[in-house]
């Protein structure tokens, strides 16, 4: 089976090995307060920085999930109010549960179809303006140089990133952001179970100014944890050590995001001349995105795509929530092979 599912995806086909490794050495067993451990950590967060281009006076912090991730923004980095930019359902969520814990957030809805206009967005009460980057649900990005304006646009605001099916798959410009996050069984082809906090000075600052002590999870226990390369509770030790082997072997983020615009474009092109049944859902060159394409068809040709690829060995995303009958998905991952994209292609070429 080969698995174009944007989430949990296919992993690395090296992962296996490195699991044998982590048998083999007792990973499975070390104590999370052991040099051992620490070692795993701080060689994690050094290769994420190298490889992903992440400032150096960023901090990284492991948690379990994307969705974690929103929750320690709320509590932890928004005393009263943020703002969630969103044209998708993860953004959406996003909002829906920052609400709960803050209920003064606002939400700016915009069209999938639409370009962000950061001239348009200027928030002067908003602590954090969130925005996801790349929207799984719908197969939207929002660019670099649209994060970088409405940055330079809201100078006392944070701005934070959903980037969870992006990160380590597309050179990000982590500068010009205050807080990103992503979870590892997207982009960076692992098992789901990890999750990745990143924020800048300036955002450890604002929590400590915060101060929220509430949570087993508030971000100034957990960066008390990791100036000693540790976490509040026992973590993912595993999942470290196999997103450490993979950042150990995986090219530097500028020549993935070369490969995965090169796969894209190609992508782009099939779909736009070789298809008449199937189209990509998203018709504004300038919003789509390049690790998700979302496809778009009639419900019976959905589900005729979607069944046979199964039985052909091939498993295509389904569409997310209300889209479930009318697209489908398929992941452009860095972990997925030039030759697996190469049966795909067939297989639609045959089946529409
Ligand atoms: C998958 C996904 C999430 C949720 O990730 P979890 O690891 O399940 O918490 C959040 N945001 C986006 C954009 C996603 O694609």
């Amino acid at each position: 089976m080969v698995s174009f599912y944007p989430g949990p995806s296919r992993i690395y086909s090296k992962v296996p090995l490195y699991l044998k490794d982590a048998y083999a050495q007792g990973i499975m067993s070390i104590n999370h307060r052991s040099d051992d451990f620490v070692a795993i950590s701080k060689k994690t967060v050094a290769l994420l920085k190298e490889k992903l281009n992440i400032p150096k006076s960023y901090s990284v912090y492991f948690l379990s999930s994307a969705t974690e991730c929103w929750e320690v923004i709320a509590q932890s980095l928004i005393e009263k109010e943020s703002v969630h930019l969103f044209n998708g359902a993860f953004g959406e969520r996003w909002f829906q549960y920052t609400k709960k814990l803050k209920p003064h957030v606002k939400s700016l809805p915009f069209n999938r179809e639409e370009k962000l206009i950061a001239e348009k967005l200027i928030f002067s009460r908003s602590e954090i303006i969130c925005l996801t980057q790349n929207e799984t649900s719908n197969g939207t990005q929002v660019s670099n140089a649209n994060i970088q304006s409405i940055k330079k646009n809201n100078p006392n605001s944070l701005i934070a990133v959903d980037a969870t099916s992006s990160m380590g798959g597309l050179a990000l410009d982590f500068s010009s952001a205050d807080i990103w996050f992503a979870s590892v069984q997207k982009c960076f082809g692992l098992p789901a179970g990890l999750g990745l906090l990143i924020c800048s000075p300036t955002a450890v600052d604002r929590a400590r100014t915060i101060n929220n002590k509430h949570y087993y999870n508030s971000l100034v226990f957990m960066d008390d944890m990791m100036k000693h390369w540790q976490t509040t509770y026992t973590p993912n030790v595993l999942g470290i050590y196999l997103l450490m082997r993979v950042m150990e072997s995986v090219n530097a983020i500028d020549r993935i995001d070369k490969t995965i615009t090169g796969r894209f474009k190609k992508w782009e092109t099939f779909f736009d001349k070789k298809s008449d049944q199937l189209s990509l859902f998203i018709k504004n060159k300038d919003v789509r995105s390049r690790t998700v394409l979302a496809i778009e068809a009639t419900p019976a040709v959905v589900e005729k795509v979607k069944s046979k690829a199964k039985k052909a060995g091939i498993i295509l995303g389904e569409g997310y929530d209300n889209l479930k009958s009318s697209t489908f998905r398929i992941a452009n991952f860095p972990a997925i092979q030039r030759k697996e994209i190469a049966i795909l292609m067939d297989f639609l070429y045959d089946y529409i």
